[in-house]
């Protein structure tokens, strides 16, 4: 039977059902370059406003899984375990997480992206590492990962091709926050890595793609349920992403609280979250020792001696994890003050995200190339008692003309107020597994 993308597209927007020959249709049409990014635009458009239901979306997908090539390392002992987050704000967790629980005794065939929207991507913190390049082919990364048990790749050519260019339409197209299109971005690329396990972190709050909780266990249950439909035990945590993740934003700067994780000198939050998704990667692997385990590798040396390993294979320079003040930093400084004294009950990271990218931090057109010297350095976050003047942030930056257009709005993410201390708020707020199925 013959599709056209213009049908289909219709079909879509009349919010009728897609068929699943004219799913795998277009993916493949659209991976040859034969349909064009406007259509596959549209028709992104088109899903986020009337979704894929249960079929449509195994359809698209198997269809995305199938535009490349998938891995297979069942030749391996170890058990192949990895992490995705839906995207936040300061989340640079995968970076400490993924030598960690390598380091621990599990596979890790990480495959990650880059910025999407207002979050930051693990690739783009990565590649602010002189030298580091994800992109490698399938026989390097199993050379790699049968070496060190960690791989930190982007997508090859070759690796959910449909998924990469989808990415960055829907990035650059506004067409990022639908739970059909985000579960089967991250599933067909999780599941093309040949894994046992999975965690997935799915945010929630005003930095999330899905901001409301409820919208939040609707993807993580969508997701839990691809992943367990093919053999991927899969777990996901609910956490919050409320306000940015640790103290910087921004990549090269994350790189550098990456590292102090990896030293025991993290931010509270940003370990504790890189803890909680590790325990449970242990658990899949079936790995045992739990959180004394985790600290113990943290305080050998071994879990950052295991990024060391893998970013020198893949051509970093690890010069820079051993003195990060070697990173690249933006040339202009600013400050953003406390308007007033009183505790800080809001710290937006909606908002905080939008200025980092609006400052080159991420991107606005998929072609851009990101500024990785540019961070937003965060001084007060929920539940600091400030005085009036007393520094909230550090702005790095290297485009005057953008830094002008964006000071209020930055200034804008913070809430003040008088009175007692702001309750506190789990940063892990629910676990989904196959119980809840
Ligand atoms: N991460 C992904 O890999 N894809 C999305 O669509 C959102 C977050």
């Amino acid at each position: 039977m013959a599709f056209t993308a213009v049908e289909l597209i219709e079909l879509k927007r009349d919010g009728k059902k897609l068929p699943s020959e004219g799913i795998e249709w277009l993916i493949a049409a659209y991976t040859e370059g034969d349909v064009p990014d406007y259509q596959m635009a549209a028709m992104a458009m088109a899903i986020m406003f009337n979704g894929l239901d249960s079929d449509e979306l195994a359809a698209w997908t198997s269809a995305m899984l199938a535009s490349g090539d998938t891995l297979d390392f069942s030749d391996m002992s170890l058990p192949k375990v990895d992490k995705h987050s839906t995207g936040g704000v300061g989340d640079k967790i995968s970076i400490p997480l993924a030598p960690l629980v390598a380091s621990c005794g599990l596979a890790v065939p990480m495959m990650s992206g880059r910025g999407l929207g207002h979050t930051g991507g693990t690739l783009d913190k990565l590649e602010s590492i002189p030298g580091f390049e994800p992109r490698i082919d399938k026989d390097r990364f199993r050379e790699i990962l049968t070496r060190h048990q960690l791989v930190l790749a982007g997508q090859s050519d070759t690796m959910v091709p449909a998924d990469r260019q989808l990415y960055a339409l829907r990035d650059s197209t506004a067409t990022v926050p639908s739970i059909p299109l985000i579960a089967s971005s991250i599933m067909s690329k999780k599941l093309s890595e040949g894994i046992d396990g999975l965690v997935l972190d799915v945010k929630t709050g005003s930095g999330a793609f899905m901001e409301e909780l409820e919208e939040a266990r609707q993807l993580a249950r969508t997701m839990v349920g691809i992943g367990l439909e093919s053999n991927v035990e899969t777990v996901a945590l609910i956490t919050s992403m409320s306000q940015p993740l640790g103290n910087e934003v921004g990549n090269a700067n994350e790189i550098r609280e990456s590292v102090d994780v990896l030293r025991g000198e993290g931010p509270e939050d940003v370990t504790e979250l890189t803890f909680a998704l590790a325990e449970v990667m242990l658990e899949l692997g079936g790995v045992h020792g739990g959180r004394e385990r985790l600290e113990e590798a943290i305080a050998s040396g071994a879990a950052l001696q295991k990024l060391k390993d893998v970013v020198a294979a893949h051509g970093g320079d690890v010069a820079v994890l051993d003195d990060t003040s070697l990173l690249e930093v933006a040339d202009q400084q600013a400050t953003i003050s406390a308007p007033r004294s009183g505790f800080v009950t809001g710290c937006d990271a909606r908002t905080i995200g939008v200025v980092a990218t609006r400052l080159g931090a991420g991107r606005e057109r998929k072609e851009e190339d990101v500024d990785h010297g540019v961070a937003i350095t965060l001084l007060a976050k929920i539940g600091a008692e400030v005085s009036e003047s007393d520094p909230l942030a550090v702005v790095h930056y290297n485009d005057e003309a953008a830094w002008v257009a964006q000071r209020e709005r930055l200034a804008s993410a913070w809430t003040i107020e008088d009175g007692d201390p702001p309750p506190h708020e789990d940063l892990v707020m629910e676990r989904i597994d196959r119980s809840q199925i």
